[in-house]
């Protein structure tokens, strides 16, 4: 009976240990949540201002923030970003294409 007790808790701090080692990696872990996608702002060469005229706010690539589609303070999305939600208006990147006048 003892020892099965002390297997049970061997059990439970062993499962502990494994929550712990874990968490930074489904809940804590900043790059996995932060709504940016790295890889693709790395290969487009994203940058937070824009490039003389060019800027996301006229790119055909940009997605308006539904809730504040015209506020520059605000964070956008781009259609060659999938799952990043912090696109500034004023950015600029590889992708820019133009919108048509
Ligand atoms: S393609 Fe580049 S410039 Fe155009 S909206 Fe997306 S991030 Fe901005």
């Amino acid at each position: 009976m003892e020892d099965n007790v002390k297997e049970s808790r061997r059990q439970l701090l062993k499962m502990g240990s494994v929550a712990l080692a874990a968490a930074p990696m489904i809940g804590f872990n900043t790059s996995a949540f932060a709504h940016q996608n790295t890889s693709v702002r790395t290969a487009l060469k994203f940058q937070n201002y824009p490039n003389g005229d060019k800027r996301g706010s006229n790119c055909m690539n940009f997605i308006p923030n539904k809730n504040k589609p015209t506020d520059n303070g605000a964070v956008h999305g781009c259609r060659l970003y999938p799952g990043d939600d912090e696109i500034v208006p004023n950015g600029y990147c590889l992708g820019f294409v133009a919108k048509s006048k």
